[in-house]
């Protein structure tokens, strides 16, 4: 049985080396559209600098993630303590997110009011619907302030999203159900930390976990499963269409006569899976288009230590969209993770565009440089000229799951279900982020394992 993994970010390649795990002699090839694998996932080094052109790291509360990388041989690099240290711009400065309940309630990140509607939360009354966006949960359940200024930019850092767009359940299925569960987020919380204490567990309403990498950057997860892959990953390799004839799939390519293939596992974003399954299943291929990608760019900014002016320490900080700044956030790389920048430098990575914003993304590099330079000047002090700068563009970067994601899904596994041996795989459809997108390759190598070997018919994607 010939398997094809079209795709060779995280999820192709993790997909495929677990399933190889399972069945040493499988006939496996994964086809990438670009001269390197990695997808998302695309590490540089420049003058002694290590740049993260998309992803930078993954929080270690998940264990398949670190079991994973250690099956490869690597060892997680933890972020440092400084990383723990968090700003949102707001009120134009930047503010220290206070860490625990007590620091919250005695900061001025909020109004005394702003603050005072959190603890109204307790009987926030429930919705009607089923499918809030991030904006109607928040300011029904904390008030228009907190929304504003904590939930709305935790959007876009993770999204780089419209909170008046995303929805609750699909984005963030641990404060959704901790509603549906507890009826409200701060009992749920107190209940949840109470059961804790019998088990000695931590609990989180949020993400969770430590941001963690590894010391060559995360395109040594990349490079290591390339290693492993060998001659089964084909870089350079654009797949177009695929056909189905009798019970045999026909995989086409840009600039190479087709192959056959008797399972597909698409693990490409879902705006190319579309184009990949138009000629199949028309049907399918429009759910899968309805799935918006917005256009974010990074830049890699590096200064000398001493014209940083401002005392500015800790991960980074993000803005919320009413402070009406050109820039969605920026992190400071060498304070988060050791070796990424030479001794006496300081380097940035700031993020531009996304579903609010995706013509600021799209400008030319010039403008993009002065954007961030200025926006940087203004809010950590910057005095002097950067020493380095990089661009990475991303034209099509995060799946929004906006409301009614869900129901998309629905749609999307009705029509699957007419094509035996098609699978789809990555992050477009039920978690964005690397540890989803291992945590997710498990079961359904487990279960192509099963299929090559004759033992069943296989997953959604769903499971
Ligand atoms: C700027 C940015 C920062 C991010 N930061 C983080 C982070 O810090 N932590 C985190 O957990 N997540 C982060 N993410 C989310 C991240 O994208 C995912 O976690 C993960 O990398 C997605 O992997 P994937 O394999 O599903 O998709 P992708 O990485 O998009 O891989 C899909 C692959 O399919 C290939 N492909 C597309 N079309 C075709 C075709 N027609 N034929 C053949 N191949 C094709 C692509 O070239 C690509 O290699 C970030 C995303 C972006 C854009």
């Amino acid at each position: 049985m010939k398997t094809a993994i079209i795709g060779g970010g995280i999820s192709g390649l993790a997909l495929a080396y677990l399933l190889k795990e399972q069945c040493p002699n499988a006939d496996l090839t994964i086809y990438e559209e670009l001269a390197r694998p990695g997808g998302k996932i695309w590490t540089e080094r420049h003058n002694g600098f290590l740049l993260e052109g998309g992803v930078n790291g993954f929080l270690n509360n998940r264990p398949k993630t670190l079991e994973f990388a250690a099956s490869l041989g690597l060892m997680p690099l933890r972020s440092s303590d400084r990383a723990r240290i968090r700003y949102v711009f707001s009120k134009g400065r930047l503010n220290r997110i206070p860490e625990g309940v007590l620091d919250f309630f005695q900061s001025n990140l909020l109004s005394v009011r702003g603050r005072a509607r959190i603890v109204l939360e307790t009987i926030a009354r429930r919705s009607s619907s089923t499918d809030e966006t991030l904006s109607e949960f928040a300011t029904r359940r904390l008030g228009r302030e907190a929304y504003e200024t904590l939930i709305d930019p935790m959007a876009s850092g993770i999204y780089a999203g419209d909170s008046t767009l995303l929805s609750l359940k699909s984005c963030f299925p641990k404060i959704y159900n901790l509603e549906a569960k507890y009826g409200g987020l701060i009992v749920g919380m107190l209940k949840m930390k109470w059961a804790a204490r019998e088990t000695g567990k931590s609990v989180s309403a949020g993400p969770g976990g430590i941001l963690t990498s590894f010391q060559d950057g995360m395109g040594a997860l990349i490079d290591a499963l390339a290693a492993k892959l060998g001659s089964a990953l084909v870089n350079n390799s654009r797949v177009t269409a695929i056909e189905k004839t009798a019970n045999k799939y026909h995989i086409h390519f840009k600039d190479a006569p087709a192959e056959e293939a008797d399972i597909v596992v698409l693990a490409a974003p879902a705006h190319a899976a579309a184009d990949i399954l138009y000629a199949l299943d028309k049907n399918l291929s429009l759910h899968l288009a309805r799935i918006p990608y917005p256009y974010v760019t990074v830049v890699s900014m590096a200064f000398k230590r001493e014209a940083v002016k401002s005392d500015f320490d800790g991960f980074g900080f993000l803005i919320p969209y009413k402070e009406g700044r050109k820039i969605l956030g920026t992190l400071c790389d060498s304070n988060t993770f050791g070796g990424r920048a030479p001794e006496g430098y300081m380097l940035f990575r700031t993020m531009l565009g996304g579903a609010r914003a995706g013509g600021v993304a799209a400008l030319d590099d010039e403008k993009i440089i002065d954007t961030v330079f200025s926006e940087l000047s203004d809010i950590i002090k910057i005095k002097g000229t950067p020493e380095m700068v990089k661009i990475f563009r991303h034209e099509k970067a995060i799946p929004q799951y906006n409301k009614g994601h869900a129901a998309l899904l629905g749609g999307i596994n009705e029509s699957l279900k007419a094509h035996d041996g098609l699978f789809l795989h990555g992050n477009s459809y039920t978690g964005i982020s690397v540890n989803d997108c291992i945590e997710q390759s498990y079961p359904l190598a487990y279960s192509l394992g099963n299929l090559i070997m004759g033992k069943s018919k296989g997953l959604d994607i769903k499971s």
